[in-house]
């Protein structure tokens, strides 16, 4: 049958592929299984099968790609410059299209419907954060429990940052992508973008018009949906200098909206996570270096900061000016199976590299570890419980910007001369 929809990895995408085979080492679900339909080079070498018709969009095929976490490991070293994650997206729109089932209809309507409504996604999370606090969330199934353990505590939470507005501008405009669930569940991350932006002379704001990026439904399959709520997003972020968002699998998103939006390259071309325009800041002397030495701090690299957008020095910087020895957990820079929904769709390798993940944090000997992705977040959280406390970068940097403040006030009480 071959390919039904315009999504669908073009000729020159799958081409690209010269089967070298230098991608396979790096592929964590190559790792686990030593399966060449587990590797980078085997999908690709399956959705070239289904464009030359040898192969159907069958159930076979529909693992092979499932099975894949979609972190983009095999881009960087790739000769063939090979874009595959936007062939895994269309490969997924095709599956979709070709095989319709009501966990498809399901999950298109909670990632796009759902994902994009504040009102309901408030009243869930409060919802939830009832939940927590009777301890429901440890009754509910495993895989699901697996997700919940790994949240932080939502009752009690700050405000939520869409909406806000306010900084001097003297450096320029920012447009804060607030997200869906990261303005739910990680408002503290929020914050602190709001609160060093503006320190740093920016004028930042979150526009109400804006909603979910759609990178969830984008790396689902679920175009249609990514495309809707692409189209929302572009008039709202117009006009400003920059647009931020503060999870890395977002502002990765935000930067390929010329593929989801007419007028999306705009979007694209101003987007940038917020590890990169803090990094900037205390580069350009807006922001300052904390002097105090803060001890040590594992870093983890989330797999849409390091393999999409090729961004690893900035969260170190961040944290190197916040006071902390940054400590490398896995220089590799392997997946720690969040990616997105892998975590309810294939449990077992997602609970098998997130535990890889915690005894490599564990062999550090670290109590504190900085990763600039939610999703990741909660899947190290998951795995360690309270053995660690884990942030981003940023509000590991702007407590530290605290701190020494608080030690110079009271500094300057004892001493009043
Ligand atoms: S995206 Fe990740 S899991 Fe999928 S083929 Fe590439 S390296 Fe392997
Ligand atoms: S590194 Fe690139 S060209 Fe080589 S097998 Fe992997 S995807 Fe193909």
């Amino acid at each position: 049958m071959g390919w039904v929809t315009e999504e669908h990895p073009t000729d020159q995408e799958l081409d690209a592929c010269v089967q070298c085979g230098l991608c396979l080492p790096l592929c964590p679900t190559f790792r686990l299984t030593g399966k060449e339909t587990a590797s980078p080079r085997g999908r690709l070498q399956a959705m070239n099968a289904v464009r030359d018709g040898l192969f159907e969009v069958d159930e076979t095929f529909e693992h092979i790609m499932d099975f894949c976490l979609g972190c983009r490991a095999c881009e960087p070293v790739c000769p063939g410059m090979v874009p595959y994650g936007r062939a895994l997206e269309g490969t997924r729109a095709e599956i979709v299209a070709q095989r319709p089932s009501a966990s498809h209809r399901l999950r298109a309507f909670l990632l796009g419907s759902l994902l994009g409504s504040r009102g309901t996604l408030n009243v869930g999370s409060t919802l939830l954060g009832f939940a927590q606090m009777l301890r429901l969330t440890e009754l509910a199934p495993r895989r699901y429990r697996r997700l919940t353990s790994g949240l932080r505590p939502l009752r009690g939470r700050s405000d939520a940052s869409v909406g806000h507005s306010g900084g001097s501008g003297a450096a320029g405009s920012v447009g804060l992508l607030s997200g869906c669930v990261q303005d739910q569940w990680f408002r503290p991350t929020n914050r602190a973008a709001i609160e060093l932006l503006e320190m740093a002379g920016y004028r930042v704001e979150a526009p109400l018009a804006q909603t979910c990026c759609g990178a969830l439904a984008a790396h689902d399959g679920k175009a249609p949906e990514a495309r809707s709520l692409a189209a929302i997003n572009t008039p709202a972020f117009d006009g400003y200098d920059m647009i931020v968002a503060t999870a890395a699998g977002c502002s990765a998103h935000l930067r390929e909206y010329a593929h989801w939006a007419d007028d999306g390259e705009s979007v694209g071309s101003r987007s940038i996570d917020i590890t990169v325009a803090i990094a900037e800041a205390i580069e350009r002397g807006l922001l300052p270096r904390v002097e105090t030495d803060n001890g040590e701090i594992g870093i983890q690299d989330p797999c849409h900061l390091r393999h999409a957008q090729r961004v690893t020095a900035e969260p170190r910087a961040i944290l190197e000016a916040a006071g902390y020895q940054v400590v490398e957990i896995d220089p590799a820079g392997m997946c720690c199976g969040a990616a997105g929904l892998y975590t309810i769709l294939q449990p077992e390798a997602s609970q098998e590299l997130g535990n890889q993940k915690a005894e490599q944090i564990r062999s550090t000997g670290v109590k504190r570890v900085a990763s600039a992705n939610s999703g990741c977040e909660m899947q190290m959280r998951s795995a360690l419980g309270d053995e660690v406390e884990i942030r981003h970068p940023i509000e590991w940097y702007l407590d530290a910007i605290e701190a020494a403040r608080t030690r110079v006030n009271v500094a300057a009480v004892k001493d009043p001369s």
